[in-house]
């Protein structure tokens, strides 16, 4: 690695790559109360950056739709959950852009669109709702939708579901760089950076941002993905590799020391993804009514479970700076089941 300060490596590496402005960066970190055995709290808020209602997506789809412009594409083309917030968030950015979006999203067709297909349709996309929910099906869909549209004379770039490419990853490997300067600002000295993980870019770029601060010789938190998804949590490898794609678009490397170790944590994960855990309703709960955050069950929730129940167990101690980042979600709370009803 070359003898620039991490930061301003991180910036070289990203200016070489096309990227369109469509968050409002650096979303803020705000101190919160103290958690159970008094480390201090804080928060980074993804949930503000701004893109149609905001969300981690916001900051991958700078980088996406940067490459897909620079390709010479007409439409967008994405997949995911039927309450998907990358779906929504995409359709944001394709009308900010002036682009269609096209969304293939799994679960049944709804009479009233709620929370994020009813922005996703405010937003002017297009809904293929496919009935399935599974992962590769979803993926296949939208592959064959790219098929159909080329077929038909458009420019189609395909996004996978969470925009989880190392083009999107990158948007987090300068995100970790955004948190460092504004830890250094606010004499925040986080032992641990706690975020939810499902597609796995989130992961990978903070996993590839941070190890370009430790290849420096610099001190690094503990990065902890909290796992809300069964299929990122069967393949911590793929996670590696994305983190070493993702510094190689940037023209670095990092040796497999420096991404080590891997913290994915399952234990707040419960029966599956989307479905509520009692932990998640508590921690959301918590956080409404210690800050006035607004989690969501499916990601932010797990999470923040994760965070109240590592402070429980005497992870860190009193005065320690725990990051819990905040990654979005909050439209699924206004779609039906998306609000704890006890509690
Ligand atoms: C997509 C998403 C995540 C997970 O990010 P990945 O990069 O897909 O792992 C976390 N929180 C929210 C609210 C999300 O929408």
């Amino acid at each position: 690695m070359s003898g620039l300060h991490p930061a301003a490596a991180l910036a070289a590496g990203a200016a070489v790559l096309p990227r369109a402005s469509l968050a409002t960066l650096p979303t803020p970190l705000e101190p919160g109360p103290p958690l159970p055995g008094g480390a201090r709290l804080w928060v980074k808020r993804d949930d503000l950056t701004g893109l149609g209602l905001g969300g981690n997506k916001a900051r991958k789809l700078e980088l996406l739709c940067g490459a897909a412009l620079a390709a010479g594409a007409d439409v967008l083309v994405t997949a995911g959950a039927g309450q998907s917030n990358h779906c929504r968030t995409t359709a944001a950015a394709g009308a900010r852009l002036g682009l269609p979006v096209h969304l293939v999203l799994g679960g049944p067709e709804v009479a009233e669109p709620a929370g994020n297909q009813l922005l996703s349709r405010l937003f002017g996309a297009h809904q293929h709702m496919v009935g399935t929910s599974a992962w590769p099906e979803l993926e296949a869909a939208k592959d064959a939708l790219c098929a159909r549209l080329e077929q038909d004379g458009a420019r189609p770039y395909g996004i996978p579901i969470g925009g989880s490419t190392p083009v999107g990853a990158v948007g987090f490997a300068l995100a970790w760089r955004e948190l460092m300067e504004q830890c250094a600002d606010e004499a925040c000295r986080p032992s641990a950076v706690v975020h939810a993980t499902s597609s796995g870019a989130t992961h990978a770029g903070l996993l590839a941002g941070r190890a370009v601060y430790r290849a420096a010789g610099l001190t690094v938190p503990d990065l902890v993905a909290v796992a809300v998804a069964k299929g990122i949590v069967l393949d911590e490898t793929a996670v590696v590799g994305l983190a070493r794609e993702t510094l190689g678009l940037l023209g670095l490397e990092s040796s497999a020391d420096a991404l080590a170790p891997l913290e994915l944590r399952t234990d707040e994960l419960g029966p599956d993804y989307g479905v509520p855990t009692a932990e998640g309703d508590a921690a959301l709960h918590w956080a409404a009514r210690h800050g006035g955050w607004v989690l969501d069950r499916t990601y932010t929730a797990k999470a923040l479970a994760a965070v109240l129940a590592l402070a429980d167990a005497g992870r860190w101690a009193p005065g320690d700076d725990v990051v819990f980042w905040h990654t979005g979600g909050v439209p699924s709370l206004f779609a039906p089941g998306g609000y704890p009803t006890s509690g």
